[in-house]
């Protein structure tokens, strides 16, 4: 199958999207930018469509797929029991990186659930998204459009090199804005949890629908298996061992620049994940800088595309300089802790 990359313009964006749409509807697959990143598409609703998108990935068929609607309203065709606090959320971060967890109703088949009674929602926000789902069937089942284990694409790019010749088409609507996966928050329960953290924070929720929990299975070293299928499996990796470093900003360097000159004395390749105040400070190694540390909204729209350099790069091991868990930062940290598995260096 030849992949057929469309970058999208503000004259070409009505046909692109009829196009693609028309894919959906005949049951095929379509890679989209959405807000977060970019998304591997099918009708939600259509089983062999939804079966296609987890071919294409190689993506374990237990690991549910997030629904996208282009229209609030659409919600409770597809979703039941939804509390009054999830309309709330909804109103005030949709469209947007916010992910939520129903009852599903009859129409939504098992396929696209991963055999799960409840659905996962989002209305994301971006235009060719969102015009996407509506000139289609309304209801677009997504996961990241990357190949499953890899992290997820945040370019155009990213999703060719994965998924290649497995898939007919690509919309190229740029880089994405957020860069990170959404926040998924589970309103199946008596109190929502937040399943996996994301743009939207656990103090965003709570200021508006006040108590919210934190899924006990996020915890590192915790026994429970967390509740979203797709946080268990070790994702978002590089294919170099990665390393988090963690410590006062002298002796992560200190001790990477230390870590580099014994490898590249075995003749093993190092990359760096540094940052704007640190860049500067590794002599040797191949480094990368992915922002300033106070501003995580920067390291998080460049972490995956720097996980994906290094592969080009092929290092033999990545050491990271590791950040704040405040905030958005906690969504960054929840991601980079898992494509190091867990490997952290305390100095
Ligand atoms: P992705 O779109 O690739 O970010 O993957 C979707 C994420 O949502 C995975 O981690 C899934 O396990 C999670 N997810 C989707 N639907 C559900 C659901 N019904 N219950 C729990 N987790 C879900
Ligand atoms: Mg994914």
């Amino acid at each position: 199958m030849k992949t057929l990359i469309e970058k999208i313009t503000a004259e070409n964006i009505e046909k692109q999207v009829h196009n693609a749409a028309r894919l959906i509807k005949e049951g095929g697959l379509v890679a989209f930018p959405t807000e977060t990143v970019y998304g591997l598409g099918a009708d939600a609703l259509n089983p062999q469509a939804a079966r296609r998108i987890y071919q294409a990935k190689g993506r374990p068929s237990d690991n549910p797929l997030i629904v996208h609607i282009a229209d609030p309203a659409k919600l409770t065709q597809i979703a039941e029991r939804i509390p009054q606090r999830a309309m709330a959320l909804g109103e005030r971060f949709w469209p947007g990186p916010l992910t939520m967890i129903f009852p599903k109703k009859d129409c939504v088949p098992l396929a696209t659930t991963g055999g799960l009674e409840t659905v996962a929602v989002r209305m994301p926000d971006h235009p060719v998204a969102l015009a996407l789902i509506t000139a289609s069937t309304g209801f677009i089942a997504a996961p990241s459009a990357n190949a499953s284990g890899r992290p997820s694409p945040t370019l155009a790019e990213h999703v060719y090199l994965d998924l290649n010749g497995r898939i007919p088409m690509i919309l190229d609507g740029g880089p994405v804005g957020i860069g990170l996966e959404s926040t998924i928050i589970d309103f199946s329960e008596e109190v929502p949890i937040i399943l996996r953290p994301g743009f939207v924070t656990k103090e965003m929720a709570e200021a508006v629908i006040g108590e919210v929990r934190l899924d006990p299975g996020l915890k590192i070293g915790e026994a429970i298996a967390p509740k979203a299928p797709g946080m268990k499996y070790r994702h978002y990796a590089p294919k170099a061992e990665l390393i988090l470093v963690r410590g006062c900003q002298d002796k992560v360097v200190h001790t990477v620049n230390r870590l580099i000159e014994e490898a590249e004395e075995q003749g093993q390749k190092i990359g760096v994940i540094s940052t704007d105040e640190t860049y500067l400070c590794y002599p040797r190694g191949i480094v990368k800088n992915i922002g300033a540390r106070k501003d995580e909204t920067v390291i998080a729209r460049n972490l995956y595309g720097i996980l994906r350099e290094f592969d080009q790069l092929d290092v033999d091991r990545i050491y990271s300089e590791s950040f704040s868990e405040q905030g958005f930062g906690q969504a960054v940290m929840n991601r980079m802790l898992k494509a190091a598995g867990h490997r952290v260096l305390e100095v």
